[in-house]
């Protein structure tokens, strides 16, 4: 997901940055309440963690600007204040979730998980290619009855192969879904995912699921491999 982190208390906004990033997100950070409409008015992020306390703007009146101006992301809401009033002006506001400071860091990552779950509709169901099986809710792969284990940018590779099975995908077109709107990102990156996901899912199994199409890119056997 591409996350917009608004939190003025830099050690906590820094701090939660690095921890969407390791859980493998795209992530920016706006220290102001101006900065943070600006920038999630370019609709470009699938999720906003939004402080409510901000100097000028504060939380509440970005959420609403946001709302008028038709933005439909998920909002996640953080205050230190768990007073009802503030709460309510926060949901009333438009923000989809609330999350009371201190929290702990699993817990956010769920609402978002949550969140984006409500936003995207019903899960989706489990995709298979013989013995290959992905599971996009839990976020699960399994080859036969071995469970393998992915980061989370492999299982996003993997599963838009699962998604087109039998066809072929070209690096562009991976990058373009996988790692949406990120523009420093270089075309041999996919090589090493496609590589990393071959040592997981194929190699350990005596299998070749993922087949390299030469000049053209990658596709994936409907039958597993
Ligand atoms: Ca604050």
């Amino acid at each position: 997901m591409r996350i917009l982190v608004v939190e003025d208390e830099r050690r906590l906004a820094d701090l939660l940055a690095r921890g969407l990033r390791e859980a493998g997100h795209t992530v920016d950070v706006e220290y102001t309440g101006s900065g943070g409409l600006l920038a999630a008015s370019t609709g470009t992020y699938d999720s906003v963690v939004l402080d409510v306390m901000l100097p000028g703007l504060d939380g509440v009146a970005v959420c609403r600007t946001l709302r008028q101006q038709g933005h439909l992301m998920p909002v996640l809401m953080l205050t230190a204040r768990v007073e009802i009033p503030d709460r309510v002006a926060g949901l009333d506001a438009g923000a989809d979730d609330y999350l009371a400071k201190p929290f702990s860091f699993d817990e956010l990552l769920a609402r978002l998980r949550a969140l984006h779950r409500r936003a995207a509709g019903p899960p989706p169901v489990e995709v298979r290619a013989g013995d290959l099986l992905l599971d996009p809710a839990r976020r699960r792969v399994f080859r036969g009855d071995v469970e393998i284990d992915l980061s989370a940018r492999e299982f996003d590779v993997l599963a838009l192969l699962l998604a087109r099975a039998g066809q072929c995908l070209t690096r562009y077109q991976i990058l373009d879904e996988v790692w949406d709107g990120e523009t420093d990102i270089r075309s041999n990156v996919i090589d090493v995912y496609i590589a990393a996901l071959r040592a997981k899912v194929d190699k350990p199994f005596g299998r070749h699921a993922i087949e390299t199409l030469r000049g053209v890119g990658y596709r994936l056997r409907p039958d597993g491999g």
